[in-house]
């Protein structure tokens, strides 16, 4: 078998952090982190971990008192990973959910959610001067990424965050959560209010899907409006380039996925992640996995 990476020693000392999801072979996670631990010369190893559609409370549960740093955790666990901790941020709670947790010495489990921060990385790394609190936001879906967004959003300042989403209970029972700055909007109403939005955001793993026809649509938002998709495979989604073809500036999923890998690195490992060009070496893993 031939390593793609150069071998690296371990030791007894090594710490272990990693990510959790079902499926979980795709995440790029790993990616990102060992290539940081190794460029910043840390004694540790980032690994997936897929304990199966059932056993994540289980499993997270059996890593109490520090048997490993942290866990990232992705779909379908955010929601069980915040149920599980005994110690939650703000953020996660007003998210509903965690992406990060970290075993204490004392056994209890710290949950935490970085998402809104890449979200809001993700946007001044590549829409530089956007503001979130000069123009309402916009933003497509009511599960938990959208959740998340809403609250980074409102945090931020948002005037007002307007959730469309395919079932309108779950945008009713999001916007519920959040109180008057946030408003439901029917899908079929999305162009109408696109004009006055500063931002666009797709928390859904669908886009826009067949219609209407994302050019017809992004013509209806003001010049000024950044739109953003999460999903990041592909990179370019139809979602994004309907987008640049109005003439929108736009922000990518690959960009959250880093700005939230950044928090979540200095909270295992106890140091930022070293300056290197971690896009390029995603994107890369991106194409061959293509
Ligand atoms: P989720 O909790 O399962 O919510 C999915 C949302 O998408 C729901 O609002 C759902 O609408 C909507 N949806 C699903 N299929 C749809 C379709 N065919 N047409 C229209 N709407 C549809 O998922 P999530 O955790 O929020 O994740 C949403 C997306 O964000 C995923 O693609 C995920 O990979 C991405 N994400 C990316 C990052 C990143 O770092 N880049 C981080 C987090 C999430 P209903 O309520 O009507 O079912």
């Amino acid at each position: 078998m031939t390593p793609s990476t150069p071998a690296r020693s371990l030791s007894g000392m090594t710490l272990v952090a990693g990510v959790a999801g079902s499926p979980v072979s795709h995440s790029l996670s790993p990616i990102l982190h060992n290539a940081w631990i190794q460029a910043a010369g840390v004694d540790a190893v980032y690994v997936a971990f897929a304990p199966g559609p059932q056993g994540f409370t289980r499993f997270a549960d059996g890593l109490r008192g520090g048997v490993i740093r942290g866990l990232n955790v992705t779909a379908p666990f955010k929601q069980d990973a915040l149920a599980i901790a005994d110690v939650v941020s703000e953020r996660a709670r007003r998210a509903g959910s965690a992406n990060l947790l970290l075993f204490a010495a004392d056994g209890r489990i710290h949950a935490d959610n970085t998402d809104g921060v890449g979200l809001l990385y993700a946007f001044h790394s590549q829409a530089p001067g956007f503001e979130p609190a000069s123009a309402p936001i916009v933003v497509l879906g009511a599960g938990g990424a959208a959740r998340g967004a809403v609250a980074a959003f409102l945090a931020e300042g948002a005037p007002e965050v307007r959730v469309v989403n395919r079932d309108p209970a779950r945008a009713a029972s999001l916007a519920e959560m959040f109180g008057t700055r946030v408003r439901v909007v029917a899908p079929a109403d999305l162009a109408a209010v696109l004009g006055d939005a500063g931002g666009l955001i797709n928390a859904t793993p669908q886009g826009l899907g067949g219609s209407p026809s994302p050019l017809a649509l992004f013509e209806a938002a003001g010049s000024a409006c950044v739109v953003m998709d999460m999903i990041y495979k592909p990179i370019r989604t139809r979602f994004l380039m309907g987008a640049a073809e109005a003439g929108l500036r736009t922000v990518d999923g690959l960009s959250m996925l880093i700005g939230q890998a950044i928090p979540s690195f200095e909270a295992f490992f106890g140091a930022a992640p070293p300056a290197i060009d971690i896009r390029r070496i995603a994107l890369e893993q991106l194409e061959s996995a293509a």
